[in-house]
């Protein structure tokens, strides 16, 4: 379990609770837009400074009665295989805990679950699950047109969708509290993806738009993509808010 980060105290990252966010390396997608660059590049993860297994659980132990909740956030978290003796003991010390996940390791998400070891999930949903784009590429001097799914044009990697809508599916049929969301991206997502990934998912408990922050993105070029504006975005929350017990933009 590589932890390179560790925010204390956090009042935004797990609904209604005051929680801390423990930062994991490693992920398995190459989300262009991504703001966490340093934990998803094996030569940038390297450069982290880590915090120890032993040193979190002592911060832990000292913030018992004065935090709800963990929340467990990368990187992609599901990755790691030691994640449900990691958690066991953070519930052993009495704190709720949220996984953040992409969703890519279902078998993962479904052992949580089932170990009782989660108690909030929350997963991205990076595009449609079904639409595919065109894209030009050379071969032997001629231009052949490939299929490429929209997940993988916002992922940066091919994308095993079924893994994916396993996850939406265990995670709706989980009993426990969750939420999806997309973080909605000029130049990756119009908004008849959003509509069409709202469709792919609904009917769910809630689901949210969070807007795009050009900040120290993994592909640089993202840095100049001007987000789309709240306006737009709540526009796009009026045509899809009724397939979802909660649909907010963030
Ligand atoms: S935004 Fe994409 S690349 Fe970045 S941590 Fe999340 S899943 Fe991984």
């Amino acid at each position: 379990m590589l932890i390179c980060g560790l925010q204390r105290t956090t009042l935004i990252d797990y609904p209604g609770k005051v929680a801390a966010t423990v930062f994991l390396a490693g992920c398995n997608f190459r989300c262009p837009w991504c703001y966490s660059s340093e934990l998803v590049l094996l030569e940038k993860i390297k450069k982290q400074p880590k915090i120890t297994e032993k040193d979190f659980f002592a911060f832990l132990k000292e913030k018992r009665g004065l935090l709800d909740g963990i929340v467990l956030c990368g990187g992609e978290p599901s990755l790691n295989k030691d994640l449900p003796v990691f958690i066991k003991k953070i519930k052993g010390l009495r704190f709720l805990v949220k996984l953040d996940t992409n969703g890519s390791n279902p078998d993962m998400v479904k052992k949580l679950i089932d170990e009782k070891l989660v108690d909030y999930i929350a997963m991205d949903i990076k595009a449609p699950l079904s639409a595919k784009i065109q894209i030009s590429k050379p071969k032997f001097q001629i231009k052949s047109k490939i299929p490429m799914s929209k997940y993988q044009k916002a992922t940066g990697v091919k994308i095993d969708l079924e893994k994916i809508k396993k996850s939406i599916e265990i995670i709706k049929n989980s009993g426990i509290d969750y939420e999806f969301r997309t973080t909605v991206v000029k130049g990756i997502h119009s908004k008849e993806d959003i509509v069409q990934i709202a469709k792919d998912i609904a009917p769910a408990k809630a689901y949210f738009l969070q807007n795009f922050r050009p900040e120290k993105t993994l592909n640089p070029d993202f840095e100049k993509t001007k987000p789309y504006s709240k306006e737009y975005l709540l526009e796009i929350r009026e045509l899809i808010k009724e397939l979802f017990g909660t649909c907010q933009v963030r």
